[in-house]
């Protein structure tokens, strides 16, 4: 039987996006936090609360990353590399704004040196609000985007798209 190379292409995406939605590397960006939603993400990346046993494993580089959790209101000094790490990533992409500072600048809105939140630089795909949220919070928003990502049709949609067409997830 001779197999069609679309056929063989778009499987290998769908495996691909399947093993991407069930173990997404993260990677955890500060965009100008005060450091209380970073503590809260590296405490829910300790065995206490155990990230990793939804299959989500911390990365260093943004070529390996699936889903980038961002905290902290943008300064003007992180928006170009904020904007650098999200094209550095590969597609599909994810980005989830963690704390009421990535949502809308939160305490540091009006600044004269913050561009305001995540969505002012990047698309963002979900948001978990809190000053800081807490662990349990992060994860379940982590999840719940992971979850409504499926099927994998879902994920296969570029997440350059409009910024108002994206999941919203808040606990
Ligand atoms: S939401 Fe609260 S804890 Fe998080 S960066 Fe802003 S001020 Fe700090």
């Amino acid at each position: 039987m001779r197999l069609n190379g679309h056929f063989l292409r778009n499987t290998m995406e769908e495996i691909k996006t399947w093993a991407r939605i069930n173990s997404p590397w993260v990677l955890h960006f500060n965009s100008g936090s005060c450091n209380g939603c970073d503590i809260e993400i590296l405490a829910a990346l300790t065995p206490r609360y155990d990230l990793e046993r939804f299959g989500i494993k911390l990365r260093g580089s943004p070529r390996h990353a699936d889903v980038l959790l961002c905290t902290g209101g943008v300064t003007l000094q992180q928006a170009d590399r904020l904007r650098r790490i999200y094209e550095q990533m590969p597609e599909p992409k994810f980005v989830v704004a963690i704390g009421s500072c990535a949502l809308s600048g939160g305490v540091f809105q009006g600044c004269y040196n913050i561009c305001g939140g995540i969505e002012k630089v990047i698309p963002v795909n979900a948001y978990i609000p809190g000053c800081p949220p807490r662990p349990e919070a992060i994860i379940d928003g982590v999840y719940k985007l992971l979850a409504s990502l499926k099927p994998a049709e879902r994920a296969l949609e570029p997440s350059s798209h409009e910024y108002g067409d994206r999941a919203e997830v808040n606990s």
